[in-house]
This record gives structure tokens, C-alpha cells and sequence, in this order.
């Protein structure tokens, strides 16, 4: 599912971006891209979702009537029905696999497609829209570590605020960033950087559209820098990080008409 990107160079000044990577990593990648598959499977979790709820449907009444031995919502398929009745027993499965037990479902009371979905493929700008990345403060918070220093710098606690912006290496790709968008202000904080994609990133413009990847592609960056440091003690370079992230936006953005223009204009590399 994710795009294929051409080198595009003869109208380019200086082809400094190497068009190395036929294909585009998920990081800002594949983000738009719909996985069909994994959508159906979404909307089959909303048919069981329904009968769990025994929702006030013809239908929802009529397979509990019928496959009432098999405990329609979370029992087992019952192996002589159709095969759509089949597949909605089996979303079971999906559920779970989201993370999702029959309580869980029971307590929804509206059903979304599309949370269920971006869940589903663990799409980490879902995670970090919602704060759900497992950083240290909410592990302590739950009990799972004692201490919830950050484990890159062992200085404060480690909260996506820290993590992300405050850090001084993910400080040091920001300013990269932001220095390559030609955008002139100091890096803040978590609250005042989502302010500000509000205030100015907003609408569809080439500038907007390509800030908005790059949030999402250096946050995505920043995130597995910390766990490749954490989990494999191996390390890249604020360089080797927005080198990477500009040939993401171009490889990404290259299949968009409307971002080419605005391409050209960054056809080279962040400087740190
Ligand atoms: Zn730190």
C-alpha cells in the first residue's frame, strides 16, 4: 500500500535528495494511504459491536434469536450459518487483537470505524495524538517501572513534552526542521507546537500539508530513536535523523501534485 516515488530531477535545480528509496517508509508514508483490508475488518467489529449491544435492529434480534445457543457477541461461530454471520462472530478475533476484551466492548457506547481502524494498524500518530505512546511518566503511573526518569538523558521525567521537545537531541531536529521550512521561531513546547500547527498549519496549502508530515515524521523519528537507544543501545545522528525525514517528505510528497512545486523549493538537505 505505500507509494512509489520516481526521481523527478530534471526540473529540479540541484538533486541534492538522493532518490534512493523506492519505496516510502510507513513514518510519514503511508499515513493517508487507506488498508482496505484492515477497514473491513473495523467494520465487521461494528456488526459485532451491535450485537453485543443487542442494538434495537431487525437483524441484531433476529441472529440472537436464532444462534441463541451460540451466545451471540462473544461466543464461538456457529459453524452451520452463512458466511456473513460467520464473519461477524469472528471479529471476535479482531477485537481482541486490538486490545479490545467483551467488557471493553460492552462499555462503548458509539462505535468508530475509524478508532478501531487507526487502533488496528497501531498508527502511531493515532498513539500520539491520544498521548498514548508508553513513555516512562505514564508507565510509573501505572506501576510498570519505579522510576520514570528518561532513559536518553537520566536528567527530568520522561513525558512526550521532554521526550520530544525538550530533549536536547529531538531539540536539535526540530530546529533543522524548522530552519529547512524556513520557518523563524525557537522550538517550544508540546501544548504550544500543537497550537501552532492549529493556528497556521491548518489548511491545505503545500506549506500546511508538508509541515504537518513533517510533525508526524519527526516525532515518528524521534520516537524510534529513543526506543533503537533503549532496546538495541544503538544511536543516529541528528543528521543521519532529518536527512532521512527530508527524503520521507519528498519521497511521499512527490506522488502529490499539489506539494511538487513546494518540493522543488526543498530540494536539499536540513542543515543542523
Ligand atoms: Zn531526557
Amino acid at each position: 500500500m505505500l507509494g512509489f516515488s520516481k526521481g523527478n530531477v530534471e526540473n529540479t535545480r540541484r538533486a541534492l535528495i538522493a532518490w534512493d528509496r523506492l519505496c516510502c517508509p510507513r513514518v510519514a508514508g503511508g499515513l493517508h494511504l487507506l488498508d482496505i483490508g484492515t477497514w473491513n475488518k473495523a467494520a465487521m467489529c461494528k456488526l459485532l459491536w451491535n450485537l453485543c449491544k443487542k442494538k434495537d435492529k431487525l437483524w441484531v434480534q433476529w441472529v440472537h434469536v436464532y444462534y441463541k445457543k451460540y451466545n451471540p457477541g462473544w461466543g464461538n461461530e456457529p459453524k452451520q450459518a452463512s458466511w456473513v454471520i460467520q464473519k461477524i462472530f469472528k471479529a471476535k478475533k479482531y477485537f481482541t487483537k486490538t486490545g479490545y476484551t467483551e467488557d471493553d466492548v460492552l462499555r462503548m457506547n458509539t462505535f468508530s470505524i475509524k478508532d478501531v481502524y487507526l487502533k488496528n494498524r497501531g498508527e502511531f500518530r493515532y498513539l500520539a495524538a491520544h498521548r498514548r505512546l508508553q513513555t516512562r511518566d505514564r508507565l510509573k503511573r501505572w506501576g510498570y517501572v519505579e522510576d520514570d526518569s528518561c532513559t536518553l538523558c537520566n536528567a527530568k521525567a520522561e513525558t512526550m513534552n521532554h521526550l520530544f521537545f525538550v530533549f536536547p537531541f529531538s531539540k536539535r531536529i526540530w530546529a533543522a526542521i524548522l530552519r529547512w521550512l524556513q520557518i523563524d521561531r525557537p522550538v517550544m513546547d508540546w501544548e504550544h507546537e500543537l497550537q501552532w500547527v492549529e493556528q497556521y498549519c491548518r489548511g491545505r496549502s503545500a506549506t500546511a500539508e508538508i509541515y504537518r508530515m513533517m510533525l508526524v515524521g519527526s516525532l515518528y523519528y524521534i520516537w524510534q530513536e529513543r526506543n533503537a537507544r533503549i532496546f538495541q543501545e544503538v544511536q543516529r545522528t541528528v543528521k543521519t535523523i532529518t536527512r532521512s525525514l527530508a527524503q520521507d517528505i519528498h519521497c511521499r510528497g512527490n506522488v502529490k501534485k499539489c506539494l511538487k512545486r513546494k518540493l522543488i523549493e526543498l530540494n536539499s538537505y536540513p542543515t543542523v
